[in-house]
């Protein structure tokens, strides 16, 4: 190219680069335009819209059909929603993304009625698994069986004598094993309940077979790690399911750092669909947090997040509570990690500029985890900033409801829990505590705290739309019971929206970035076939994600 041409085209470029004024940058056309949509936008100055127009991984307007026509380009790709709502790509705050993809790789028995259906599965399973290797399945839940007392390993024998056979319980708090398995761990009447866990016993003190919190690791530890391409293959399976159901960034919570390191490279690939917010393991003797991660490969990855654990759970009467359990008065929980423990890692996240994350469901376990980061924003002035959180902020006294305001915590709760604890709850802790402190998302937002909706999955499904659902009518998918359950803490669906874009991507420190859709905001979006802002409740469960985006690029699209 000769100088003059060469200088000519150098102004052409800056004169572009410098284009900030809206008719400038129309000239430049969008690369893809949705219209013809009802888009719920989730931004207040403009709660709707008909349509939208993006240009690299950027929205760069939204408005009326014929407003936004006005950036078409020869270029342009069009996509007619045909009428169809359209919402910011949907967040799951709390999920455990290779817990899912080892599920989608292993046993699922979630929804079997009985135990026997559980065993019949295993027998199954074994007819493919190779004498001696284990078979590890999840998500059993003796609440659901006519017998809810806990299974035993002789149910498992007779179907896998010769494979050593571990079930996670649907909350990951206890696990059923076979003798097989018991006979690797060298379990016997003489082992002792570990710290933080418990072994179920026969009259005569023999382990039977479910193991509970930290006595899972008893038998876990003799499970042969998986291997790289595993791991891999899981993250794989993870993301892509949860791009079809819509979900355009997960916080992962609790990450081993070899895994975050190998979704560094998968993001550094391009080959990650679902944006991922990585809390953190939290360091252990001898280890130092990196700098924190932050808005990596534009925006798919970001590790700024530790998740430290203060309790156990609800089913397993593993919660700590401040008075006994109604249904079992010997015991009040467990604290699965020392006070003082706690407050050590929490500190070590703090001064390092990460967010500590705490695992709190017991009413004891949530004051305890507010005392830690009011002593926390104490100790590291300006820490407040790091913004908190409560993990599933479940069960909660009265006194401690205002707290989550003063010292802006974020409460990170999981709507479906609500819905699935629902008919046990009041058995675990009393009707007094339940009606006053159980999954009070209501109050929660009157105190003024700020709400940010998960799953949790793999322990609840990871379809947002049950979360939803959840959050606006605290009934299960039947519709039970009629009107609700403590109905008077439901959420409006705006509210609920609300939790799973804007809170969650607050809880994130994205607020900027994504959870609105606005100009300037991440091109993160989602077309639903019903429109659940409208439509009756019931539908809402029946409701498909037709297109998700994911910074631009579309990342699921079935019958649009
Ligand atoms: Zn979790």
């Amino acid at each position: 190219m000769r100088p003059l041409l060469t200088f000519v085209f150098a102004l052409l470029v800056v004169g572009v680069a410098w284009s900030t004024s809206p008719q400038d940058a129309r000239a430049a056309a969008a690369d893809l335009l949705l219209h013809h949509a009802r888009i719920y936008t989730v931004d207040p100055s403009r709660p709707e819209a008909q349509a939208i127009a993006i240009r690299g991984d950027r929205i760069v307007a939204l408005g009326s059909d014929a407003e936004v026509m006005t950036w078409r380009g020869p270029a342009t790709r069009v996509i007619d929603a045909g009428g169809r709502a359209l919402v910011p790509g949907l967040h799951d705050a709390h999920g455990h993304v290779l817990g899912l993809g080892e599920l989608l790789q292993q046993l699922d028995v979630r929804g079997t009625t009985t135990a026997a259906a559980v065993v019949a599965a295993v027998r199954a399973r074994t007819a493919t698994t190779p004498p001696g290797a284990w078979i590890l399945g999840r998500s059993w839940d003796q609440n659901d069986w006519p017998d809810t007392g806990w299974p035993s390993a002789a149910m498992l024998d007779a179907a896998a004598p010769h494979h050593p056979v571990y079930l996670s319980r649907v909350d990951g708090h206890a696990a059923w094993v076979n003798s097989a398995a018991m006979r690797v761990a060298r379990l016997s009447a003489a082992t002792p309940d570990p710290g933080g866990g418990r072994l179920i016993r026969t009259a005569n003190g023999d382990p039977s077979g479910v193991l509970i919190d930290r006595a899972m690791d008893l038998v876990r530890r003799h499970i042969p790690t998986p291997d790289r391409a595993t791991v891999r293959e899981r993250l794989r399976l993870a993301d892509e399911a949860l791009a079809r159901l819509g979900l355009t960034m997960v916080h992962d919570a609790g990450v081993e750092w070899d895994d975050a390191g190998l979704y560094r490279q998968v993001a550094d690939a391009g080959a990650l669909k679902t944006r991922l917010y990585v809390m953190l393991r939290p360091p252990r003797a001898g280890q130092t947090l990196p700098p924190p991660l932050i808005g990596h490969a534009g925006h798919l990855l970001t590790v700024r997040a530790v998740k430290l654990v203060a309790d156990g759970a609800l089913g397993s009467r593993g919660a700590a509570l401040h008075a006994p359990y109604s249904d079992e008065p010997g015991t009040t929980g467990l604290l699965v990690t020392p006070p003082d423990q706690l407050h050590t890692q929490a500190l070590a996240a703090v001064r390092a500029g990460y967010q500590p994350c705490v695992h709190a469901i017991g009413d004891r376990a949530n004051t305890d985890v507010l005392d830690l980061f009011e002593q926390l924003q104490r100790e590291v002035p300006g820490s407040r900033a790091l913004r908190m959180r409560d993990e599933h902020a479940q069960i909660l006294r009265a006194a401690d409801l205002p707290r989550f305001a003063a010292l802006d915590v974020i409460a990170s709760m999981q709507t479906t829990h609500a819905t699935s604890d629902m008919p046990w709850v009041a058995t675990r802790i009393g009707e007094a505590r339940t009606r006053s402190g159980a999954y009070v998302w209501r109050a929660l937002l009157a105190s003024g705290a700020r709400l940010a909706n998960g799953s949790d999955f793999p322990v609840e499904a990871p379809n947002p739309m049950l979360g939803f659902y959840a959050a606006i009518t605290r009934q299960d998918v039947h519709g039970q019971p009629p009107g609700g359950w403590s109905s008077d803490q439901r959420l409006t669906r705006t509210e609920a929206l609300y939790a799973v874009t804007a809170g969650a991507a607050y809880a994130a420190h994205l607020e900027q970035e994504l959870g609105i859709l606005r100009p300037g905001a991440l091109a993160d979006l989602v077309v639903l076939s019903d429109d659940i802002m409208q439509v009756a409740a019931a539908r809402v469960l029946e409701t498909r994600v037709v297109l998700t985006l994911r910074g631009g690029q579309v990342t699921w699209r079935d019958g649009l």
